[in-house]
């Protein structure tokens, strides 16, 4: 059995067996395969515990985070919490996502095995299949904590492992060609991460009745489009623009009217960022290209979505004359002619639409010229509703061409974890809050499972203390008195309303709630690290404070009317899907965006909750993007905002560990004379029986239907340490 298990290619394998408290130390050498056992308590103490639910000291975060950086240091870099697992992005390729390593964790029992992103993807993709219910593996780190590599790895192991036919190999490659593809357009290289993803993304992976991948569906969320027209220092703008620029063809680029510069777009150098040495923008074109074609693009459809692209750097560089206060006009035309070329529209409308706005007012249209900061934001407001919407339709072109219906699914959840910067504004906000209700989402489903678990095993429930951040919730999201909801009403009041008199409102309406707090409100202490244009949050996993600049714009996200009637005039096919007529006849306002993702947010929690769900948390060691380092305070954080001590806490709350009857005896049937070498009765007599002779109290284990439930690790380090002495 254990031969299965060694990768030759290494000269040295260290396998963590059954519950990681013995250790096959196996050495492969010129002399043969050597396989010796450590004592269950030098590898308990050189590798820490696989589940963190076996620490002896369970509230302590000193004891979670020495055991996270013991099981780091040897390369092992999952742990679990109960079903949770915890991850720690190593920063270098492990040789543990290899074929052999697939095939080890197919169809094996969760516990059976050291853990592992593939033990999780397992194990969802055998409940889906055994006990018919639809799955989701929702996955939440910070950025840079490794929640995408996570995503890919579970696609892949589907993809490897699961039955196939010929036509599920074009799904399949669909499927996996959709990430460079949706990592092109969404991605971006931030201070934080180099393809760092700036959108979340829900994936649902379609599953025939012969477990067959067979199709998928892509929600996708509030795109940074921001970024489109401005990007910080020693960041970029979407892969796409470089990849476009590096990798095109000469030929290509001729007719885009782009020249193989990042440097000559005002949109690419914002970040003073145009190279990166982790990225080779020229091959990683050559991929997306060929991901485009796997996926069904036609060269038209291709050439008119690249024609997009060149469009937005061309409108970055559309410069503006004039006076401050006087009418802007424009003085690039090159850029007009380029722009009325690649999008098929009238270069003359376009110049007026960038110049001008008009407003229907009692059913007349009122032109009015624009000043230079007018013009320019109308400029920049066009290119990322360009961009947005344009994204939004490679997000519905790909699930197009991955159709399939009636299928089981799984879902998996690849989406922003909490974010706190120096500067925190809009996008944080509606960061943090998708965090609040997944995080609420989390403690009712565990708390959930952990009390169904007890019921079904016939095991009395003891109710446990934790924080319901629905509080939180309620504050961001509830009508009339929510912060969306003053948000809007800010936005839709005509006259002087602006971000301060937001920040206003939000004083007088929610004030006294014990969560918000702002410079006005706060007390001597807090006073000195507020900013008069700051509320703060008391989020669960800690405080941020929000700077309200900006926020009335971005929640508007508006586009002038003008710049939408052009829009919908191009001739490219693409736009014209993007831009509807039917928006322009609408006299009612759009949603705002805090609105409309208070809306999808809403919907995925429906889709959660109609799935059982697995969890992967991710965590980053270090700001440096370093294999081998391992920065305690940036983990301690993350510890918290994750809300794992919490988790432990609840699920350590009754009884640290649990198993069926069967793997237990199995285990330890030959500490008992009564059951070595098998037991005959029923396996609960057997369980019984073992526990008593090895001296268990009443108090430190409990037996339900199916299962063994002991309280403490201790209990069960003294059965191991008697295997190895016996
Ligand atoms: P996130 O999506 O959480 O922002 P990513 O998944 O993009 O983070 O990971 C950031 C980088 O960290 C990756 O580009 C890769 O270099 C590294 N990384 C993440 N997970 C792993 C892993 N399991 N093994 C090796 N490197 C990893
Ligand atoms: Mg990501």
């Amino acid at each position: 059995m254990l031969a299965r298990n060694v990768d030759f290619n290494l000269t040295r394998v260290c396998l963590e067996c059954l519950f990681a408290s013995s250790i096959y130390r196996i050495a492969v050498g010129s002399d043969g395969v050597r396989i010796s056992m450590e004592s269950a308590l030098t590898a308990r103490d050189r590798v820490g515990v696989q589940d963190f639910v076996l620490l002896e000291n369970h509230t302590s975060e000193a004891a979670f985070i020495e055991n996270l950086r013991k099981r780091f240091k040897e390369n092992l870099i999952y742990t679990y919490i109960g079903s949770v697992l915890v991850s720690v992005n190593p920063y270098k390729d492990l040789e543990i996502y290899t074929k052999n390593h697939m095939e080890r964790y197919r169809g094996v029992n969760f516990y059976e095995v050291s853990p592992h992103v593939y033990a999780v993807s397992d194990n969802s993709y055998r409940s889906m299949r055994t006990e018919r219910k639809d799955q989701c593996i929702l996955i939440s780190g910070e950025s840079g904590a490794g929640k995408t590599e996570a995503s890919k790895k579970i696609l892949q192991y589907y993809a490897v492992t699961c039955p196939a036919s010929d036509q599920v190999e074009t799904v399949k490659d669909r499927l996996l060609q959709s990430n460079p593809v949706l990592e092109a357009f969404g991605n971006a290289k931030t201070l934080r991460n180099d393809n760092s993803s700036r959108f979340g993304k829900y994936m649902d992976i379609q599953f025939d009745f012969k477990g067959a991948p067979v199709g998928g569906h892509i929600l996708n969320y509030l795109l940074e489009k921001s970024r489109v027209v401005h990007q910080n220092h020693g960041e970029r703008n979407f892969h796409i623009f470089y990849q476009l620029i590096e990798g095109g063809e000469e030929d290509l680029l001729r007719r885009l009217g782009l020249e193989r510069n990042p440097q000559q777009y005002q949109y690419l150098v914002k970040g003073n960022c145009p190279k990166v040495s982790s990225i080779n923008d020229r091959s990683d074109w050559k991929v997306v290209r060929k991901a485009l074609s796997v996926i069904g693009f036609s060269e038209d459809e291709v050439e008119e979505l690249l024609n997009i692209i060149a469009s937005v750097l061309h409108l970055g560089n559309i410069q503006y004359g004039g006076e401050d206060s006087g009418n802007a006009y424009i003085t690039t035309d090159t850029q007009i002619k380029y722009l009325a070329r690649l999008l098929g529209v009238d270069g003359l409308v376009l110049k007026e639409a960038l110049t001008h706005k008009t407003i229907i007012a009692k059913g007349e249209e009122l032109k009015s010229p624009l000043n230079l900061e007018q013009a320019s934001s109308a400029r920049d407001a066009l290119s990322k509703a360009v961009y947005g919407r344009t994204f939004t339709w490679l997000v519905n072109k790909i699930n197009v061409s991955l159709t399939y219906k009636n299928a089981s699914v799984i879902g998996l959840l690849d989406i922003y974890g909490f974010e706190v910067f120096q500067h925190n504004s809009f996008e944080q906000f509606c960061i943090n809050y998708c965090n609040e209700k997944l995080q609420q989402l989390f403690i009712e489903l565990t708390l959930k499972s952990e009390q169904d678990e007890y019921e079904a095993e016939g095991i009395t429930w003891e109710p446990v203390q934790y924080f319901n951040n629905k509080i939180i919730c309620d504050l961001v999201e509830e009508k009339f008195k929510g912060i969306i909801s003053i948000l809007d009403e800010e936005c839709l009041r005509p006259g002087d309303a602006s971000d301060i008199t937001f920040l206003e409102k939000l004083e007088n309406t929610v004030g006294g709630h014990a969560h918000l707090t702002t410079h006005k409100l706060a007390d001597g202490k807090t006073r000195k690290v507020m900013g008069r244009e700051e509320f703060r949050l008391l989020h669960y996993a800690g405080e941020v404070n929000y700077n309200v600049n900006g926020f009335l714009d971005k929640n508007n996200d508006l586009l002038f009317r003008n710049l939408k009637e052009v829009m919908c005039m191009s001739d490219n096919k693409i736009l014209t899907q993007c831009f509807d007529r039917a928006e322009l006849k609408d006299s009612k306002r759009p949603e705002t965006a805090a609105t409309q993702f208070k809306t999808s947010l809403a919907k995925l929690m429906e889709i959660l909750m109609s799935k059982e769900p697995s969890y992967v948390r991710c965590i980053k060691p270090n700001d440096a993007k370093q294999a081998g380092r391992f920065d305690d305070v940036l983990i301690r954080h993350q510890v918290k905002y994750l809300g794992l001590m919490e988790n432990l806490r609840v699920r350590r709350a009754g009884f640290a560990y649990r198993r069926h009857y069967e793997t237990f005896l199995q285990r330890y049937k030959s500490l008992c004379p009564e059951t070595w070498p098998s037991w005959q009765g029923k396996l609960a007599d057997g369980v019984s029986t073992l526990v008593k002779h090895l001296g268990y109290k009443p108090e430190e284990y409990k037996l339900g239907r199916s299962k063994i439930f002991i309280r403490f690790p201790k209990t069960l380090f003294a059965t191991e340490d008697a295997l190895e002495t016996r």
